[in-house]
């Protein structure tokens, strides 16, 4: 179990010093979205570009602690591209693995609420369930994220 939190804090940490999507989109035509966690200091800025039922391009600019900030880097990779609907499931997905705590997911005998290894890189969040004034900092993108398309209604 420890090489796997080792891996999972590795994961953490290079999304951290290497941001995916970092930057600008013109805005518009694409969508803007400020994120603010009051209780951490956190923000964000979302950028997103939309074609053809598609998130065809996603940036984000901001600062704030290593969670949110390599959580945000988690998820512009694991959104990209996507189509609306399947991001839609990816937000459905990362929302519950924030609320289901570890000792559900390793219950023997019952099927896990989210399968872990349906999500690459995103698994590497669950640790912090563990850290209840963590989670907000780990959801703020992906609240973000929804906000940007509730946009589009
Ligand atoms: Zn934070």
């Amino acid at each position: 179990m420890s090489n796997l939190e080792d891996l999972y804090r590795e994961i953490i940490l290079d999304h951290y010093r290497s941001p995916r999507n970092r930057g600008e989109l013109a805005s518009p035509p694409a969508i803007r979205v400020e994120g603010f966690n009051p209780l951490c200091g956190d923000e964000l800025v979302v950028y997103l570009n939309v074609e053809d039922g598609t998130l065809s391009d996603i940036k984000i600019t901001g600062h704030g602690c290593s969670i949110s900030q390599s959580s945000s880097s988690l998820m512009s990779a694991a959104v990209k591209g996507k189509s609306l609907e399947q991001v839609r499931e990816i937000i459905g997905t990362f929302k519950q693995l924030m609320t289901v705590h570890e000792s559900t997911l390793a219950h023997d005998g019952e099927p896990a609420k989210v399968d872990l290894r349906a999500i690459g890189e995103l698994a590497a969040l669950q640790g912090v369930v563990k850290f209840p004034v963590r989670i907000k900092c780990a959801t703020l993108a992906w609240n973000t994220l929804s906000q940007g398309l509730d946009q589009l209604d």
